[in-house]
C-alpha cells in the first residue's frame, strides 16, 4: 500500500488483477478495473487489486 507511482506505472504494462475473495485471476486495463467494469467469473464481486509479485 505504500509505494505506488512506481510500481503503479509498471503494474499498467501488466495489465493483471486478482480477485480479492476467490483470487482468480483476470487480465484487464486499469481503467475498466477503476470503473467498475470488470466482474469476477467466479465469484461475481467487483474487488480487484493488481497483481502483486511479478515473478
Ligand atoms: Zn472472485
Amino acid at each position: 500500500m505504500a509505494t505506488k507511482f512506481p510500481e503503479a506505472q509498471r503494474r499498467l504494462f501488466m495489465n493483471v488483477f486478482v480477485c480479492k475473495k476467490c483470487k482468480s485471476k483476470r487480465r484487464s486495463t486499469m481503467q475498466k478495473v477503476l470503473e467498475g467494469k470488470i466482474i469476477c467469473k467466479k465469484c461475481g464481486c467487483k474487488a480487484f487489486r493488481p497483481l502483486r509479485k511479478a515473478k
